[in-house]
């Protein structure tokens, strides 16, 4: 599965925040039919029902932005009264990952967090300990490392995953105000 489709000419740093809010994206049709398609191919492989609700999760996951988790995802369906089960949602989730169509982390907290992810990008995350902001970054180094490292173990790569942690500008700036005394006010 190629995931560099798209956007691969570009060199550089590029950092995008991703609001951890059920923000709705535009819905880009093209590509949700072709993600339609793949996860139909896999559904027949593996011998599974093409279920409606399947179908309505892969929707609701395409037409959300950045990261959530199956919580999120959950009532964000329910919220535009759509009847799904915990574990339908659940087991469609793990499809989907297993297809390549939905990427998993784990961003130091105990519910996983998905996104969506043919189509999209190759990106690595830095997360904020503090407030759990999570702050996307593309870096070309990343991948000339998995083909050199693929190369020299005589390994496949497949996908990474690479997290930084630390704490943000904001969280640091937070604190500086909360701990150093008040000024003080000379005559
Ligand atoms: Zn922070
Ligand atoms: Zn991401």
């Amino acid at each position: 599965m190629d995931h560099s489709l798209g956007g691969s000419t570009e060199t550089g740093y590029a950092a995008r925040h991703t609001p951890s809010a059920a923000s709705q994206a535009t819905l880009n049709t093209d590509r949700l039919e072709e993600v339609k398609k793949i996860f139909t191919a896999h559904l027949e492989n593996k011998g599974l029902r093409k279920t409606a609700e399947r179908y309505a999760i892969l929707e609701e996951i395409y037409a959300r932005s950045g990261h959530f988790d199956v919580e999120e995802l959950y009532a964000g369906m329910k919220e535009r009264n759509l009847q799904v089960s915990r574990a339908t949602v659940y087991n469609t989730l793990d499809l989907l990952v297993e297809q390549g169509l939905v990427s998993k982390h784990q961003f130091g907290r105990n519910l996983a967090q998905y996104e969506k992810s043919y189509g999209y990008r190759q990106h690595d995350h830095v997360i904020c300990t503090e407030c759990h902001k999570v702050v996307e970054f593309c870096d070309p180094r990343i991948h000339g490392i998995q083909t050199m490292v693929g190369d020299l173990l005589n390994f496949h790569i497949l996908h990474h995953s690479l997290n930084l942690y630390g704490i943000c500008g904001d969280c640091r700036a937070k604190a500086a105000t909360s701990t150093s005394p008040a000024p003080e006010v000379t005559k």
